[in-house]
């Protein structure tokens, strides 16, 4: 048994306007409420898009729902005239808990490197945001370096050159699993989970290696239990079946699948 909090994250990407992510919201909460889900012992967090945030925030606030809101991105610039960007401190005004930083479609399509997503951990914590480092290997990096090492530089760099570290999440998770169908085995995301772990440990101490490292790529409510058993595992992002209450709940509610 760890002492991390199960952290289950629903990525909606560039899905649904404001008046569907009330919807969205408003069913997942009754569907856990209806549960019994206890948001204490698996954290639930949903990350819309930007221009949904305020309404899911002010639905959060009124029903004091216990989901909590997370954004897609930030910038890594505090002010300015940087034309389109969302700053920390505007998320965290509307109670932004959790930011995701160097989501592999940030990176390949927004050119997005190592450098760019240190300075946006920089900007999460200047901004008390939690961020949701992600990092993983394509397929052609997977055939010629192995899977864990593409996800361990890129941790290493997220978190280098920062005079003290706040808190942070890891998210690994292959890029030729994301959005395809295909899944990693839950004893590989176990063993690279094992291996950012280790690389935690010795680059940055107890308390980091101490964080909580997720898997993504193609989770279901059918297939979550498995990646959960391993100790390794604190949680899951999840980005498609995340836009279904009822499957996002499943997802939520890992437990009642698990057999110990
Ligand atoms: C993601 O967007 O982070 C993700 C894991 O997507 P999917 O679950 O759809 O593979």
């Amino acid at each position: 048994m760890t002492n991390r909090t199960p952290l289950i994250a629903g990525n909606w990407k560039m899905n649904l306007d404001h008046l569907q992510a009330i919807a969205l919201v408003q069913k997942l909460s009754w569907t856990l409420n209806d549960a019994d889900h206890d948001f204490g012992e698996v954290e639930v967090v949903v990350f819309p898009p930007f221009t949904d945030l305020r309404s899911a925030q002010t639905l959060i606030d009124a029903e004091k729902f216990e989901i909590k809101l997370g954004a897609q991105d930030l910038s890594q610039h505090a002010s300015g005239a940087y034309t389109g960007e969302i700053s920390g401190q505007m998320l965290s005004k509307l109670n932004v808990e959790y930011v995701l930083v160097g989501h592999s479609e940030r990176r390949t399509y927004h050119a997005e490197d190592d450098s760019v997503v240190q300075q946006k951990v920089a900007a999460a914590w200047e901004n008390n945001l939690i961020p949701i480092i992600c990092v993983g290997e394509t397929l052609e990096e997977l055939e010629t370096q192995g899977q864990s090492a593409v996800p361990i530089i890129q941790t290493i760099n997220a978190l280098s050159g920062h005079k003290v570290l706040g808190d942070f999440v890891i998210a690994y998770e292959p890029v030729w699993a994301i959005g395809t169908g295909k899944v990693a085995t839950a004893q590989e995301a176990s063993e690279v989970a094992t291996a950012i772990r280790k690389a935690l440990q010795a680059n940055f101490g107890d308390d980091a290696a101490n964080s909580r490292i997720l898997y993504g790529g193609s989770v279901k409510a059918n297939n979550v239990a498995g990646f959960l058993q391993s100790e390794q595992v604190d949680g899951v992002l999840v980005g498609g079946a995340s836009l279904d209450a009822e499957e996002f709940s499943g997802i939520s509610r890992f437990k009642k699948h698990i057999v110990l």
